[in-house]
This record gives structure tokens, sequence and C-alpha cells, in this order.
């Protein structure tokens, strides 16, 4: 919610394309969550129909199920299985590529990054996190930087987190915190909107919008209130990362390596991994070679190889590598652990093994 200073507007649900069409007037392609093959992701919006009216979600380790609610609400579910990271942090894109000319010579040309103007709607706090952290890491990098750029963003206070959700523990969630141009909360008639720098404040101004009432704001408040306390995982100790370094020989780690299928997947579905492969594609005439790059995974055994040689060949280091640079190398690099509390990496597991009771069993008590 925003400052107490500063009541809300209010957009009556039958608006929404309102607000949809001032996005698209300031130059913007709406983006926005839908259902797809049994999930929520974001995908372009050309009407406010295509919102998930009427859907949530039940997620505990290794399972991800959607149900009808009869709800009018559209943002009633948790994380899905994408965050805002395919956005602004490609899953492949070429970076540059070596050219022969005709006289033998070599050229090197840099690809200019496509930067698209996307309004994306119903961010919740925790990827908001996760980008900011994706942000820091990505500082330099012009592809990451002009798809970043282009980004609008359009955050909404979470009311329904999933079973695996803890971003109360971590601190970003579930009421927005930063990061975004518009927040949004949604009670069942309508959204609270209020806007965060002038971009946001431009468009708002715009749809000429009444402000939010005091009992909506009650309301809005209450659930708010209720999400949060709702929330019963949680990271142990104030500083769960401290444990895992001095505790890199725990016969745990082995415990969960025989579950650990080194899939993948909770890397990729994480808004906060960065981890990339840069592979050159050398044309079969001999003539161009693109360097791409590519997502790559800690789990994946080439992902350390060093001199032909995997460093992590084994399962057992690769998930002692993941958990221990998610909650405590990220402290020494960024200040903060890598994780936000989505919940993702357990819910997409497909062994349903879950971070927090794979922490709980390394620190045995010491948290
Ligand atoms: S922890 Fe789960 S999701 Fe991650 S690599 Fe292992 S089996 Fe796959
Ligand atoms: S480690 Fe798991 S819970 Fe934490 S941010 Fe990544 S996917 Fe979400």
């Amino acid at each position: 919610m925003p400052s107490p200073h500063r009541r809300p507007f209010f957009l009556l649900r039958e608006e929404l394309e309102r607000l949809l069409d001032a996005l698209r007037g300031s130059g913007h392609v709406c983006i926005g969550p839908q259902v797809r093959e049994g999930a929520i992701v974001y995908d372009r919006l050309d009407t406010s129909v295509e919102l998930p009216h009427g859907w949530s979600d039940r997620q505990s380790p290794g399972e991800y199920r959607l149900h009808r609610t009869g709800s009018p609400r559209c943002f009633a579910w948790a994380s899905g299985p994408q965050a805002l990271k395919p956005l602004s942090f490609a899953p492949e894109e070429v970076l540059w590529r070596a050219l022969r000319d005709p006289d033998g010579g070599l050229r090197f040309n840099a690809v200019e990054p496509p930067a698209p103007s996307l309004a994306v709607i119903g961010v919740k706090a925790c990827d908001l996190a996760a980008l900011a952290m994706l942000d820091r890491h990505f500082a330099g990098d012009a592809p990451y930087q002009a798809r970043r750029g282009g980004l609008l963003l359009l955050g909404v206070d979470c009311h329904h987190p999933a079973a695996t959700c803890f971003c109360r523990s971590t601190g970003d969630g579930p009421a927005l915190t930063g990061g975004y141009h518009i927040g949004m909360t949604e009670l069942d008639e309508g959204f609270l909107l209020w806007s965060s720098g002038d971009t946001g404040e431009e468009i708002l101004a715009s749809l000429t919008l009444p402000e939010a009432s005091e009992t909506q704001l009650e309301r809005a408040n209450q659930a708010l209130e209720a999400a949060s306390l709702g929330q019963t995982r949680r990271l142990p100790g104030p500083e769960p990362g401290r444990i895992l370094f001095d505790s890199l020989d725990h016969p745990a780690w082995s415990r969960l390596a025989e579950r650990c299928l080194s899939c993948g997947n909770c890397t990729a579905v994480c808004p906060t991994c960065f981890c990339h492969d840069p592979v050159s594609e050398p044309a079969l005439d001999g003539h161009e070679s693109p360097q791409v790059r590519r997502w790559d995974s800690c789990f994946n055994e080439g992902h350390s190889l060093l001199h032909g040689r995997a460093v992590r060949g084994e399962i057992k280091l690769r998930y002692r590598q993941w958990l221990t640079h998610k909650l405590a190398g990220w402290q020494a690099q960024f200040g903060r652990s890598g994780c936000v509390g989505c919940g993702r990496c357990i819910a997409w597991c497909p062994a349903g093994i879950d971070l927090i009771e794979a922490l709980k069993s390394i620190a045995e008590g010491r948290l």
C-alpha cells in the first residue's frame, strides 16, 4: 500500500480495460497473467478478459494445481512457474557474431539488443524484489539493460500466498514495497491504484479516477494483514546462510542428493538464478559464428567444467553449491540472501525437495 499521506485512486472492475488502454496509449504492449496449460504465466494481454478471473492455485512440495474460485478476482493466486526473469534476462539470445569476409578477414559485430516497451500488470512483491537483484547482477550488461529499460511495472499486493510461500520471512512481501511504477490492490468490486514516480502518475492522471473510500482502504489493509499472518512457512533463524559454509561435509547433503534428480527445475523457475552459458554456434559453411547466451543451471554437470573436467561431478556437490550460494554466498556478493521466498523451487521440484526443510536438516537446531 502507498504512503498513508496519499490516498489511492479507485478503478471499478468493469473499467479495467481503461487502464490497459492508457498503458497502450503510453506506447506499451501489455503483458499480464493468463492461464496457459494448467499454470498462470505472463503473456501478451490484448484484453482484460484474458486475465485469470476466478482462478486460484494450490501449491505444496512437488505440486502446483489451479482451481476455480467463483470469485471475480483476477490476481487471487500466488507465483506461477514464471517470474519477470525472461522479460529482462532472455532465456536465449545472440550477443555478437563473428563473420568471415570474402577476402578471409574476420569481423566481430555486436547484435543490437531488442528493447520492447512492455507494461507488465499484476507483478507480486517477491518478483519485484528478485528483479532488483537481477538489476544489480546485470548492471553493466547491455542486452539486459535494454530489455529492462523497456519495462513498465504494475505491482499488485498479494492477498493469496500459497502454502509454499515465505516472502514475509525474507522481508520481500506480501505487500508491495517498491520497484513498481503503479501499485494495485484488488478488491471484489475493483482496484485501488497508486503511482510511484512520474510515469505512473501521468498514466493514472489520464484516467481521472475518484479516490478510494476509507472502507476500501481498511478492507485492503485487512486482506494484506491476513495474507501476511497466513504464511506459516519461514526461513529459520536471522541468518540462515551463516551455518552453510560451516557445514560443507554434513551427511544431510548426501541424503538430499539421493532424492535430487539434478533436473534444474528449481533454478529455471527461481526468479533470482542467473547462471548462463556462452555458446559459439559456427555455421556449417564457416562464414558466420553467432555467440549465444543461454540460461544454464548449476545443476548441470557441464556448468562446472574446468579444463574438460566437471568440478562438481556429483549431485551432492551441485545441490550444495546451489543452496550455499543462494543463501550464504549472496550475502557477501549482494549484502542479502538470494532468496525472496516465492516458493517456486519447492512447488516445481519433481522430487518435492523443500529448501527450508533442506536447510533445517543441515542446520540441525543450530539456527
Ligand atoms: S532440487 Fe528438485 S528441482 Fe532442483 S535439481 Fe533437484 S530434483 Fe530438480
Ligand atoms: S530459492 Fe526458491 S523460494 Fe527462494 S527465490 Fe528462488 S525459487 Fe523462490
